[in-house]
């Protein structure tokens, strides 16, 4: 498991990291939010300490582009006392769990051994075609490095095509497994959703990257995702 540290106070990241490689991890140190979010992209981290007081570039800014560009790493944020405003946004950037300084350096252990286990435990593999790149479990999803805002539907709906990625899909079929108890149970609505998914995913009807139409048939996502 390789570890990375983002915390300019040195005593503490020096201290931390000490404590952690006795324990058998592989760790990095940052001294800013800059560095961190360098050597988080370069390298492929399993778990990030990341304090959300850094003196150029911002945690919650480090956070939100990594968690961006690296789904799967775990982030444990280390915030001060009296921040709860920190802590919510952290944690809906995407932050997987939270410490409160000062701590105790056997409160940090026992969190990084449960975000591992929950990690192996519960999330599910991350579906990837071509260029489109969706998890199941924080229900993100991106082309290439780029965050998609989906809704609910439209969410679904690229989940069902993607884990059927190069089968015709009937609409019949989508709302089946998409639309559960829901109302709208016609198939005009899913034609709606399946346009606006094209709006957010820049795809062209004529010339579909992602998302064929099988005319009386339904829908194929494209095996290749968006790569030419
Ligand atoms: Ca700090």
């Amino acid at each position: 498991m390789r570890i990375l540290i983002v915390e300019d106070e040195p005593d503490l990241a020096n201290a931390l990291a000490r404590g952690l490689r006795q324990q058998g991890y592989a760790v990095d140190i940052a001294e800013n939010g800059e560095q961190g979010w360098e050597l988080g992209e370069i390298y492929d981290y399993d778990l990030l300490i990341l304090d959300l007081n850094l003196p150029d570039m911002d945690g919650l800014e480090v956070c939100r582009r990594l968690r961006a560009s690296r789904p799967s790493l775990l982030i444990l944020m280390l915030t001060a006392r009296d921040r709860v405003t920190d802590k919510i946004a952290g944690l809906d950037l995407g932050a997987d769990d939270y410490l409160t300084k000062p701590f105790h350096f056997a409160e940090l252990l026992a969190r990084i051994r449960a975000l591992l286990r929950r990690d192996l435990r519960v999330r599910e593999p991350i579906l990837q075609v071509g260029e489109l790149k969706l998890d199941p479990a924080t229900r993100t999803v991106w082309i290439g490095r780029q965050r998609l805002d989906l809704t609910r539907k439209e969410f679904s709906i690229l989940e069902y095509l993607m884990r059927h990625a190069g089968e015709v899909v009937s609409q019949e079929e989508l709302i089946e497994h998409v639309w559960n108890e829901d109302v709208d149970l016609f198939t005009g609505s899913v034609r709606v959703h399946i346009r606006s998914l094209r709006r957010k995913l820049n795809d062209d009807v004529e010339h579909p990257r992602y998302i064929e139409t099988i005319v009386g048939a339904g829908y194929r996502l494209l095996p290749s995702g968006g790569t030419e």
